[in-house]
């Protein structure tokens, strides 16, 4: 293996990030992994489920105080931290790609999905937080105010791919909406979050409103989930399930954000170079360890040549390397686990008949996780990866003879995350993309113009999630609503005589509602 560069960040400076997890009752630790060369780069606390319930208790006795500052303070707290957040932006790259060994271009593109939620969230919290009126039992009559109070506490469960947007930019609509956080990041990547949680300290939030305990998913999974009032979990469908049976169990109200498979549809009418070069990113950015990322491409066979010559090509060229510098487009893969899945998917593809077009091998002498951008045809639908999310930089190229075809295709899947649709023709990729079952597509991009779409929600449909981040129902969801109705003069008791008649009158009410609220708004 040729020399990794190390991380240039120093141990040090990991140390006094680790001293910000919730403190431990135990000694234990957890030792935190560089993946371009596997070494140690640092140890964060290994918590135990009484540590998670005490973090949640101490979180909400300082929600407690944070939650009555009116929301413009809050807000400042937030616009601050975008703003100190932009001028450390080589600082939190260094800290993401060391933990992750993604690509520094990658990490640029979670770095900025963090200030773009302290910038959304900071300019809308006022409104989606402010009490709203709304149609009253008998107009005129009922007063009726719809109020959003903070739940208490959220639990945000995180992967480790996108270890800045998927646990800071996740807290930033619930911190505004009022709510303490507990964030259990995954066991790979906690000293992102513990970057975040000193900035956000260093703009003005409170000690305590924020925790960040660090450990093991499955022993501190369901202690988080019983003890908040929502929990946002982000990762893969089969853990999803697992906290969503315990959500069940406690009545925490949860939101998942899970797997995918995601489909590019390349019509005939596309201009090929431009969705060749839409593909190669939607297809390895972040060495395809993305939920939105590209697994799956259905070409129109009037295009199907010229598409695959391209694609090839502009694969081909990927720079694949460790660096924290610009000058890779690809990184490693997290773990030795994940480079077995993607090489069990490759081999068993392979196998039963799947062609390799560029790519199929892992790389050892650039790091010990790395695997070439692999593009496969010839996949049949026996073969694992046909169906399931192979979370690497391995896509399947398909040849279809018409658009609902593609439709049809990418729909025959239990996953609904995200589809990508390439064509000339605007109104038509916009029609195409109301028939696909996915919760974000994009016409004529790959994952990001949904994605930075902050003001739309993001999510899955089917086996890829329940609710949505994003866009106001983003922060909504970390809200309790209250109905307070205030009724003057008519009451809604019947008389203790004359039931009859007042049987009549409402009668005749109700109809005479019913038309004039026909007549418009
Ligand atoms: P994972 O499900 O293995 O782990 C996610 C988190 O869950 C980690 O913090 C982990 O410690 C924790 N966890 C593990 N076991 C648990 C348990 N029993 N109870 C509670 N928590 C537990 O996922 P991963 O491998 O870290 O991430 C990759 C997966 O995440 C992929 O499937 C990817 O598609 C998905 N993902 C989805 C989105 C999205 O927005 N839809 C975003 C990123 C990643």
């Amino acid at each position: 293996m040729a020399d990794a560069p190390s991380s240039p960040v120093a141990r040090e400076r990991f140390d006094a990030l680790a001293g910000l997890a919730f403190p431990p009752t135990n000694r234990d630790s957890l030792p935190v992994r560089a993946p371009y060369d596997d070494s140690v780069v640092g140890d964060v606390p290994l918590s135990t489920p009484d540590d998670v319930r005490t973090a949640v208790e101490d979180a909400r006795a300082a929600a407690d105080e944070w939650a009555s500052w009116p929301v413009e303070d809050r807000v400042a707290v937030i616009r601050r931290f975008h703003d100190a957040l932009l001028d450390r932006r080589e600082s939190i790259l260094d800290v993401i790609q060391t933990e992750t060994g993604k690509a520094r271009v990658d990490a640029l593109e979670e770095f900025l999905d963090a200030a773009t939620a302290a910038r959304y969230y900071g300019n809308h919290a006022k409104q989606v937080l402010t009490p709203t009126r709304r149609g009253g039992a008998i107009p005129l009559l009922t007063k009726t105010v719809e109020h959003h109070h903070p739940v208490g506490v959220v639990g945000i469960i995180s992967p480790w791919n996108y270890p800045l947007s998927l646990s800071i930019s996740e807290a930033i609509p619930a911190l505004l909406a009022g709510n303490g956080v507990v964030i259990k990041p995954d066991e790979g990547t906690p000293f992102t979050p513990l970057w975040g949680l000193e900035l956000l300290h260093e703009c003005g939030l409170p000690e305590g409103v924020l925790q960040v305990v660090t450990g093991e998913g499955p022993t501190l999974g369901e202690p988080l989930v019983e003890a908040v009032d929502h929990v946002s979990f982000t990762g893969s469908t089969e853990v999803g399930r697992i906290v969503a049976e315990a959500a069940g169990r406690h009545l925490t109200e949860c939101s998942l954000e899970l797997g995918g498979k995601n489909a590019l549809l390349v019509l005939d009418d596309a201009d090929v170079e431009k969705a060749a070069r839409g593909a190669v990113r939607g297809s390895f950015a972040n060495a395809g360890q993305l939920c939105i990322s590209i697994e799956r491409i259905y070409v129109h066979e009037s295009v199907a040549d010229d598409f695959r010559d391209a694609f090839l090509r502009k694969a081909r060229a990927l720079a694949l390397d460790a660096g924290y510098d610009y000058d890779h487009d690809v990184g490693s893969l997290l773990d030795g686990e994940l480079l077995a899945k993607v090489e069990a998917h490759v081999e068993d593809a392979v196998e039963q008949g799947a062609t390799v077009l560029t790519g199929g091998r892992a790389r050892p002498n650039l790091g010990p996780y790395f695997y070439e951008p692999t593009v496969l045809t010839d996949v049949t639908p026996e073969m694992t990866l046909a169906d399931e999310e192979t979370f690497g930089p391995v896509v399947s190229l398909y040849e279809v003879e018409s658009v609902s075809e593609a439709i049809e295709r990418t729909n025959d899947s239990a996953y609904g995350l995200n589809a990508s649709v390439w064509t000339k023709n605007e109104d038509r990729g916009e029609q195409v993309a109301t028939r696909l079952e996915a919760g974000t597509v994009n016409v004529n991009d790959a994952y990001l113009a949904a994605w930075g779409s902050f003001d739309a929600p993001m999510g899955g449909m089917k086996n890829s999630g329940i609710g949505r981040r994003h866009g106001r129902r983003g922060m909504r969801k970390y809200t309790e609503s209250q109905t307070v109705a205030t009724q003057r003069v008519v009451s809604f008791s019947p008389p203790k005589r004359g039931k009859r008649l007042w049987a009549e009158a409402a009668t005749v009410g109700v109809r005479l509602w019913k038309r004039i609220s026909e007549l418009g708004p």
